[in-house]
């Protein structure tokens, strides 16, 4: 456990983000009492000490209150741990958005190197990386509010990942499925009559979950062939993704539905392709399974199939990255996307670290190593990045990014990370966003988790959500 002793709450939040940083899975806690560190935050100054030292540093003009203090208290815990944070003090999840918005107001790459090096002390590989995703997605983001995503969830799966803190059953409750699915084609009915009573153009729909085909064969077809019924049948739909992933889930049948169904884009998701790693995280299935349903897949004329890996996975090392990476470029997928292990609370993998069960947490610069040879592969492949985003309690901090071909990026994947397009979402736990675009505002409304809950107040949460879209429309 780290304790702090810190004189205004009013800064409370960001001591505690840049804390978070360096002991992340420690215990973090603020006191009055006996502290490991002391912050003390006047009109003029922030200072920071502990047993072994302290730091002292002036508030001055040229930059924001709060980003002095994260920048202070990020300089002393780096020299204290030693540790390198190539990202710096930023804690977002959305580094590449500012790039984006820099390019947008007419700054040079040079100034927003300079920018964020002076503001959050990212460094310059990390910045550039920013500012290729902000070039790949510069023409890609959205400018206008007709212009519409939808997102429809599945919350069943057919096994539990070690590092998954999704909480809806998992398995097959055969009652529990057909009375989410009759509740989620109700709110799709509904949704895609406002839709087409505002006329709204919809560019572009992804099914995800849990696992959309994790279902029967005849339930994934009811719910389909709904989403193409009222959504997916709209002229201007420029992408259309079904996120597979398990290929446990997977059979001819489902391919030829989603082929029925007008799917342009699907996700295939191995995470590794070594089988000792599938087995340790809970999957119920092989590598074969996963180049098995690939080629199937392929020879049903996908012609745009991602693929999702994990680098840093429990108890993996950079041998076995360099398999994954050598059998995935066998399989030369479309795109790519690259996930940094997250350690999500509620998560078995959580549990397992927070008893002190994992031994196996890997030193830094493995895990650069393991990072590194991903961005080899996406080259091999001759990729680029496209979008990226960062989740809490990263392992090593890193970053997700998406990287693909020229012509097959995930559009839904930038919309929804740039977050200039309003996301209309069905489903349990699915949150609906609403980009009012003028005033630059984001307005959120979240259908409840629970499966039971979703199925007992399934219309209030539909009214709800048409409530907060005739605010815009
Ligand atoms: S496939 Fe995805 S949603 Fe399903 S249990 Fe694994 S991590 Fe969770």
């Amino acid at each position: 456990m780290v304790k702090i002793k810190l004189n205004d709450d009013l800064y409370r939040y960001d001591v505690y983000q840049m804390f978070n940083l360096f002991y992340s899975f420690t215990e973090i806690e603020f006191t009055e009492d006996i502290y490991d560190f002391l912050v003390i935050i006047d009109n003029e100054k922030i200072v920071i000490k502990d047993a072994d030292g302290s730091l002292e540093d002036y508030f001055n003009e040229s930059i924001n209150y709060k980003e002095q203090i994260k920048k202070t208290i990020f300089i002393y815990l780096s020299e204290k741990t030693k540790i390198e944070l190539p990202w710096g003090t930023l804690v977002g999840i959305r580094p590449s958005k500012i790039a984006l918005s820099l390019m947008d107001s007419g700054y040079s790459e040079s100034e927003i190197i300079e920018y964020y090096k002076k503001h959050y002390f990212t460094r310059e590989d990390k910045i550039k990386l920013c500012i290729e995703i902000a070039k790949a997605e510069k023409n890609i983001v959205n400018t206008s509010s007709e212009k519409i995503s939808i997102y429809i969830g599945m919350p069943f799966c057919p096994s539990r990942c070690l590092y998954c803190s999704f909480t809806s059953s998992i398995g097959r409750d055969e009652k529990l499925v057909n009375m989410y699915i009759k509740a989620l084609l109700h709110e799709i009915e509904s949704i895609g009559q406002y839709i087409n009573d505002k006329a709204l153009c919809i560019d572009t729909i992804y099914f995800g979950g849990g696992t959309p085909t994790a279902v029967s064969d005849n339930q994934f077809e009811d719910v389909m062939s709904h989403i193409y019924k009222y959504f997916a049948d709209n002229k201007n739909v420029s992408e259309f993704t079904v996120e597979c992933g398990r290929p446990d889930s997977l059979n001819e049948n489902k391919f030829l539905i989603m082929k029925k169904y007008g799917v342009t884009r699907i996700s295939i998701n191995p995470q590794t392709m070594n089988d000792e790693s599938l087995k340790k995280v809970g999957r119920n299935h092989t590598s074969s399974d996963i180049i098995e349903k690939y080629n199937m897949a392929r020879d049903l004329g996908f012609n745009n199939i991602n693929m999702d890996l994990i680098a840093a996975l429990p108890g993996e090392d950079v041998n076995m990255i360099e398999h994954t990476c050598n059998e995935i470029q066998k399989l030369s997928p479309d795109s790519i996307t690259v996930h940094g292990l997250c350690v999500k609370r509620g998560s078995a993998l959580y549990e397992n670290i927070l008893n002190n069960n994992n031994n196996e947490r890997l030193p830094q610069s493995e895990i650069n190593k393991m990072y590194e040879r991903t961005v080899e592969l996406s080259k091999n492949l001759k990729m680029k990045p496209y979008y990226m985003y960062r989740q809490k309690n990263m392992i090593g901090n890193m970053e997700n990014v998406g990287y693909s071909l020229t012509g097959k990026e995930g559009i839904y994947n930038i919309q929804m990370i740039e977050e200039k397009q309003t996301i209309i979402s069905v489903g349990a736990n699915a949150v609906t966003k609403v980009v009012f675009l003028d005033e630059n505002r984001i307005e959120r409304f979240a259908n409840v988790k629970d499966v039971k809950e979703y199925v007992n107040r399934i219309d209030e949460m539909i009214n709800k959500k048409i409530e907060l879209l005739n605010t815009l429309y």
